[in-house]
């Protein structure tokens, strides 16, 4: 089966690995500061703190820039439930903002969801392909909120030649298996911020500075949620790779974007010229009369072999969102969930892998067209 997306892990992968298991240093070691230097060179931004997962890392930001009980949020439904769930445990309210169809926040709607509440404004990089950060810095701006990136999706991801990670207040990456880098499982805020970064320092190792000798201060709440070195030295490895990695993804997206530009009855996400995406996901937009076969394609799909995913169920529509803030509908939202599959695009893929998905897609696509009645 081939995956809408996977982990490759190679020999120097592995050697990286075992010589951190051979050292004196498990845990807070040389290795994560090394990963840590490495991710501000290759994204540019000053500062980055790793973490145990994203979702830690995205409750070490809400944590780091004061976000609390009854402070709105400015967010996209079309993402992972960690993206809301770290600043609804602070006791934060989404205030969910439609999409355009790319899966993007619609930055022209976020304006009049902004109350005298509004704490931050939460963008996702859906699939890798970057938000207008020019237009949600500016409203930013304008009215004084934070913008806090997930971009668990988009390392590597550009926008005019400047990298995700480098723009925001704080900006959140994921080293889970199957995202551009893995570490296993891990994450890393990204900020130029530094007293954000000496925040999120204290918050991931339980509030404490060191002192004189053996003396040491716990001087704010904080928890556990380190990485290891051994997860860190596999980053460093992978992220020497990236480039790599994400070329190929492009080289198999543009194939897919090349076999499917006459296609009818679905839209794939355009990339702009002024931007480069990850290529994290490759989502198909399926067209309206094609909605109520989505489950049949799907079914079909993984019974020929493509790996496909759903990327996402609205946040909102999850039973503890409905419980907690009631029935939310948003129309774009709403749709682009009956609309999207993702198909395989990784980097372990050859181009033969990519024509044998384009074939298989467009095969089952074309057989659930909605036949006409006869005159
Ligand atoms: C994967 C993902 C996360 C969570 O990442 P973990 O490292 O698994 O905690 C958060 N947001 C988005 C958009 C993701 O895709």
């Amino acid at each position: 089966m081939l995956s809408y997306s996977t982990q490759l892990i190679e020999d120097d992968d592995i050697e990286a690995v075992i010589e951190t298991l051979k050292s004196n240093l498990l845990a807070q070691g040389p290795k994560v500061l090394e990963f840590e230097a490495a991710l501000c060179k290759y994204t540019g931004a000053k500062y980055a703190v790793a973490f145990n997962s994203a979702t830690s890392a995205l409750s070490g930001a809400y944590h780091a820039c004061g976000v609390e009980k009854d402070d709105e949020i400015i967010t996209s439904a079309i993402s992972f439930v960690s993206t809301s769930n770290m600043f609804v445990d602070l006791g934060a309210i989404p205030v969910w903002c439609d999409i355009k169809p790319d899966g993007n926040i619609d930055e022209n709607k976020i304006e009049k969801l902004i109350t005298p509440k509004t704490k931050a404004i939460v963008p996702i990089h859906f699939a890798g392909k970057p938000v207008d950060l020019q237009a949600i810095y500016k409203i930013a701006k304008k009215h004084k909120l934070l913008v806090i990136e997930d971009a668990a999706h988009a390392l590597s991801s550009s926008l005019n030649n400047k990298k995700i990670g480098s723009f925001s207040d704080m900006t959140i990456f994921s080293f889970h298996a199957i995202k551009p880098i893995t570490t296993s499982e891990g994450g890393a805020v990204l900020t130029n911020n530094k007293e954000y970064a000496n925040r999120l320092k204290l918050f991931r190792s339980h509030g404490i500075v060191k002192k004189k000798l053996w003396n040491s201060d716990m001087i704010s709440m904080g928890y556990n949620y380190r990485l290891t070195e051994i997860a860190a030295a596999l980053g460093i490895s992978q992220l020497k790779k990236l480039d790599k990695f994400i070329e190929k993804r492009n080289k198999i997206a543009s194939y897919f974007d090349e076999r499917f530009k006459n296609e009818k009855l679905f839209l794939a996400q355009k990339i702009e010229p002024h931007q480069i995406s990850s290529r994290h996901l490759y989502p198909i937009i399926l067209n309206p009369e094609l909605h109520s076969f989505k489950e049949t394609i799907f079914t079909e799909l993984q019974k020929r072999g493509l790996g496909v995913q759903v990327h996402y169920k609205p946040i909102y529509q999850n039973s503890f969102y409905k419980e907690k803030f009631g029935e939310v509908s948003l129309p774009l939202t709403d749709k682009f969930y009956n609309a999207e599959i993702s198909i395989p695009c990784n980097q372990t893929m050859s181009m033969q892998d990519a024509a044998f998905v384009a074939d298989t897609f467009l095969d089952v696509i074309h057989k659930y067209l909605p036949r006409k009645s006869s005159v």
